[in-house]
């Protein structure tokens, strides 16, 4: 789980602008406040204070790397609002840029949940990638099926629902019903998330009936503090009723392994933890290693096949992937 704790830097950086608003305060300037970043511009964010209100802040220059979900310390001064500290995240939500430099796109998501429907055909190894993903960001998660409604045009998806139910994963069904949606609030309580999964699943359509009010948008909020000033922005964060956020953009639909050594996919997969620890050499791949506890567990019928074959696909892809 990451450390919640202030790194020393930003301990002392904290002390250093607790100083600043001692001899600032005889000016009249404004406080620390702490704050969530909405929206990130180049020079300019929107940050959310405490009550839920909006701000058009600067950005201090050396606070380059800001994304939405970020803490932050802010003050509001004469000429506006200013954005000086980072506080430190309790996890990132990472991709490749266009130059293939991997960048955080979220920080500080409590949970994902993994999207599925009976329609697009539903893939164990892109769930397992994302359950991967997830698990060395130390964030938890929830398996969706969407469209529980259709399950009958493909039941094979509700099977593939099971299995991770039976290894242990949260699961839910979701659909038009108020019932589901109504189960589906509860488990996000007041947590941050991000849905992700294929394509068509019915993202939207699942954060559209949990935040009916278009009001709760803090995207249109923000436009309207940005007074109709053209933004490209295409993270959009949403505010809900029960409190919690939800962080939707394309590059965080995409959360994925780019990132991750083939060593570290086993711990992610929750029913091979068991095992893990039993093999005989430490730094065994689980691969084709004598005494693999792993591999001796598959056999005796203790773990699945399928999910043994997607283990093997994400290491693999991993090896050709470092080369
Ligand atoms: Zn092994």
């Amino acid at each position: 789980m990451a450390n919640r704790r202030l790194t020393d830097k930003q301990q002392r950086q904290i002390e250093r602008n607790a100083e600043k608003r001692r001899a600032s305060s005889l000016l009249g300037e404004g406080e620390d406040l702490e704050g969530i970043i909405i929206a990130r511009f180049s020079k300019a964010a929107i940050v959310m204070d405490e009550h839920h209100d909006v701000f058009r802040c600067h950005l201090r220059p050396n606070l380059a790397h800001l994304v939405a979900g970020d803490r932050v310390l802010w003050q509001k001064n004469e000429q506006g609002a200013v954005v000086s500290t980072q506080l430190e995240r309790r996890s990132e939500i990472k991709r490749p840029d266009v130059r293939g430099q991997l960048k955080a796109v979220a920080a500080n998501v409590d949970l994902i949940v993994i999207v599925i429907a009976p329609e697009p055909e539903p893939f164990g190894n892109l769930i397992d990638r994302y359950l991967v993903a997830a698990y060395l960001e130390g964030i938890e998660t929830i398996i969706a099926l969407n469209k529980s409604d259709q399950v009958a045009s493909n039941p094979a998806c509700k099977a593939l629902l099971m299995r991770y139910k039976a290894i242990g994963y949260t699961v839910i069904e979701t659909g038009p019903d108020e019932q589901s949606t109504c189960t589906l609030r509860n488990l996000l309580g007041d947590q941050t998330a991000v849905f992700v999964g294929q394509s068509g699943v019915g993202k939207s359509s699942i954060i559209n009936r949990l935040i009916p009010d278009q009001n709760l948008r803090v995207g249109a909020l923000s436009e309207s503090v940005l007074k109709g000033k053209h933004t490209t922005t295409t993270t959009e964060v949403f505010r809900r009723p029960e409190g919690g956020l939800i962080i939707d953009s394309p590059g965080i639909r995409e959360f994925g392994l780019q990132h991750v050594a083939a060593k570290d996919v086993a711990p992610g997969f929750k029913d091979f933890q068991p095992f893990i620890d039993q093999c005989k050499y430490r730094d065994c791949r689980h691969l084709v290693e004598q005494g693999c506890a792993v591999l001796s567990a598959l056999a005796a019928g203790k773990l699945s096949h399928e999910r043994y074959d997607s283990f093997v696909n994400i290491v693999n892809d991993i090896a050709d992937n470092s080369h």
